[in-house]
């Protein structure tokens, strides 16, 4: 049977392997026995109830929580050539009784439904006719209230279940593996002996890092601008925290999207689509965003804030590199975060027990901060599996990319500010006094005659902050769980303030670039989106980028090498095995042409990369067209005029280069180079004066609007340039 399961997984999805754990739990649900799978974000659930649907007679029935996202599940599987169709609020009684009628003339293996139709009547009632082979549950810990996502509705399950003429076989999925939630799965959706299949928690392509007392804003600004040509998420505690970063970035000039329960659904709706569309590159969020949200080329997920506990951590974290490819888990931890969670769960959580139990997980995400040791490990450890040697050598705990410096003489200013003015006061009016600020509060209580006062001048307030943030967060300075928490001193400073120890702090050199650019996989890209545009699914859903790196690595020349390509089936490679050959030849052609007689050392060589250091003239511009350059540098965050000067260009030039690509067809992200408050004005002016000339659009606007504006503006909304 596993051999029929296995050509399904190439027929169909174009994978040759199965990954940990996909074969056993398919087996066990061909063989009849009720499972629990139990496997991390991104292992590959979907796959798990997906194929033995494909293999069982009869339909399966999925039962899934967001209706939002059925629709892209649905379109993902139609892609691959899998017939599968949903159910859900958002359809019309007519449309739904068309639905019904097909399932019945056996058009659909797969149904997804959401667990609120389950037990209306007219739905039982028509699902009572069919053959139903199997239920699968996905995010099955929604069923319990000790997980992080109770749904009620998950309870209609099992009397969805007593109600059918046939038990099917049940399947039930969740990354969650904590033993009440294990127990309540088991219980509440009344599964019979089931055979439950943990698979390794360990998820090796990701890296996990914590920064404490980092300036946050100024970290996410840093590692934005180094990766823009990537798509990212930034969680973080509040809806306010979310707005103020969502609209620090579109100051800066990123296309980023923004998403929390205060928005309207319409609007939630269409940022999670831009960003699912790769139209929005970081998305900035609460815990609200996510949650079955299977884009799989998601390169880093920052955390702005810390979370609850670690099974939301490693959730949200998760939904980096599920394509397999790096991924990047960052958490910037304040002192105040612990702090705000613990606010929060006092607000929410009224039963004592269930109470102790949160505070308890707090505790343990809190440590995790703060650990010396492997964070792998200590994730690993935490879900209860077995430790990875002495350490995984690839966490930031691991790792050591930064350089220990001696900050013992501004400790000692802290500490000694803080001695001076009692232990009694918070962390902006330490930072003041230091500063030597002339704020009222700072003079009326007389610290502008402490010796310490002013012992900082020459540093900025936001400076000095970060630093008794990482003197809390290394456990010298401590803060009162108060509502304006108080700096007090630690054991440890005393012994510092005495010179008998020294203060070492780690600091963290500038980061690079997640994944170098490689122009062939940028014109795959292109590609991607187009057709991802022209058929309305996401570019995921047409290849993943794993498949697209492949493609630029191996460069098939036919069809038959690219179906050799990881992650294309047979109807994917029907529908577009053509259009991104079409790329791969012409790319091939141009860059034989360019290079000469270096043919035929380019066609065995990985992909040449385009750094952001590319150097003035080059041996690279004989290969890489020079406006191509520009573009990829620009793609790595570089401004306009760093450019330009790196390349001894203008920045005319170098506009004029992006104009270019965009006009071949390369994707140029505009929103960077136009100011959002004049964007409607701009567009306004072109009307009205005409797009052909540039100088008397200059002349009609703020002197604030700089021609590359106006240029991205045109190239933006109107696909011409100007002159
Ligand atoms: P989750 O366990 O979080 O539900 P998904 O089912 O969404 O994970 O799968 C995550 C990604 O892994 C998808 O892009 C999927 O195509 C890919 N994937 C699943 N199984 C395999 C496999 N055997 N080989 C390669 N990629 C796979
Ligand atoms: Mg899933
Ligand atoms: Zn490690």
């Amino acid at each position: 049977m596993l051999e029929m399961a296995r050509k399904v997984l190439k027929k169909y999805y174009g994978y040759d392997e199965f990954r940990p754990g996909q074969a056993k739990v398919i087996a066990s649900l061909l063989n009849g026995k009720d499972t629990v799978a139990i496997m991390p974000t991104g292992a590959g659930k979907s796959l798990c109830f997906q194929i033995p649907a494909m293999l069982l007679p009869g339909i399966t029935v999925v039962v899934s929580p967001l209706i939002s996202l059925m629709k892209d599940q649905v379109d993902a599987l139609t892609e691959q050539g899998i017939p599968a169709t949903f159910i859900n609020s958002s359809l019309t009684g007519s449309e739904a009784g068309r639905r019904l009628q097909q399932m019945r003339a056996g058009r659909f293996k797969l149904v997804y439904v959401a667990p609120e139709r389950l037990t209306a009547d007219w739905f039982q009632a028509a699902v009572g006719e069919l053959s139903i082979s199997m239920l699968a549950i996905d995010e099955a810990h929604c069923v319990s209230q000790w997980g992080h996502d109770f749904r009620p509705s998950y309870r209609n399950v099992s009397t969805f279940i007593a109600n059918l003429p046939n038990r099917p076989v049940i399947g039930a999925f969740t990354a969650t593996a904590t033993p009440e939630v294990k127990t309540d799965i088991s219980s509440l959706l009344a599964l019979q002996w089931p055979q439950v299949h943990i698979t390794g928690f360990d998820r090796p392509n990701l890296s996990f890092t914590v920064m404490r007392g980092e300036n946050k804003q100024q970290f996410v600004l840093q590692y934005v601008k180094a990766n823009t040509s990537q798509s990212g998420i930034i969680y973080a505690a509040t809806r306010k925290e979310v707005d103020g970063l969502y609209e620090l970035l579109r100051k800066k000039g990123y296309a980023a999207g923004r998403y929390h329960a205060g928005l309207s659904d319409d609007e939630r709706m269409s940022q999670q689509e831009r960003f699912l569309y790769d139209d929005v590159r970081v998305m900035v969020a609460t815990n609200a965003f996510g949650m079955g949200i299977d884009k799989s080329n998601v390169r880093y997920v920052v955390h702005y804030n810390m979370p609850k506990n670690m099974e939301s951590y490693y959730q949200e974290a998760g939904r980096s590199g599920r394509d397999g490819e790096p991924g990047e888990c960052i958490l910037l931890f304040g002192p105040q975060d612990p702090l705000l969670q613990r606010f929060l769960i006092d607000k929410s959580v009224e039963h004592p027990e269930r109470k102790q139990h949160e505070l308890k997980k707090l505790q343990e995400m809190v440590d995790y901060c703060h650990t010396p040791a492997c964070l792998r490990q200590y994730i690993l450890s935490y879900f209860g599996e077995p430790a990875v040697g002495s350490g995984c050598g690839h966490c930031g705990n691991c790792t050591a990319d930064g350089e220990q410096v001696d900050i013992t003489v501004d400790a000692q200013k802290v500490f000694s500010c803080v001695y001076r003015m009692k232990e009694r006061f918070g962390i902006s009016v330490i930072a003041d006094v230091l500063k030597g600020s002339k704020n009222k509060k700072v003079q009326q209580l007389g610290f502008d005659r402490l010796p310490t006062y002013g012992l900082m001048a020459e540093r900025t307030v936001l400076d000095i902050k970060t630093l008794v943030q990482r003197l809390v967060a290394t456990g010298y300075l401590r803060l009162t769980e108060s509502e304006y928490p108080v700096v007090k001193l630690g054991p440890e400073a005393m012994t510092v303030l005495r010179s008998e120890a020294q203060v070492w702090q780690k600091v963290f050199t500038e980061r690079q670039p997640l994944v170098a650019d490689d122009s062939l996989f940028e014109l795959l890209r292109v590609c991607r989106k187009r057709i991802s545009e022209r058929e309305g699914v996401p570019p995921f859903v047409v290849f993943a980028d794993t498949t697209l790196k492949e493609m630029s690595q191996h460069r098939p020349a036919d069809l038959a090498a690219i179906r050799q390509i990881k992650g294309v089936g047979e109807l994917k490679l029907q529908k577009y095995g053509g259009e991104f050959l079409a790329v791969i030849t012409k790319y091939l052609a141009e860059n034989i042409a360019a290079a000469g007689s270096t043919t035929a050392v380019i066609e065995h060589q990985p992909a040449k990369k385009v750094k952001v250091a590319a150097k003035k003239s080059s041996s690279k511009a004989e290969t890489e067209p020079s406006h191509v350059i520009t573009l990829g540098m620009y793609r790595q965050g570089a401004e306009l005029d760093e450019i330009a000067a790196t390349r001894d260009l203008t920045t005319n030039t170098v506009q004029n280069h992006l104009v270019r690509c965009a006009q071949e067809g390369h994707t140029v992200d505009w929103d960077r180079l136009i100011p959002v408050q004049y964007e409607e004005l701009i567009i306004a002016k072109v009307k009205e004066v005409g797009g052909k000339q540039l100088k008397p659009l200059k002349d009609a606007l703020p002197d604030a609007v700089s021609y590359a504006a106006i240029k991205a503006v045109l190239c933006k909304h109107f696909g011409v340039a100007g002159t």
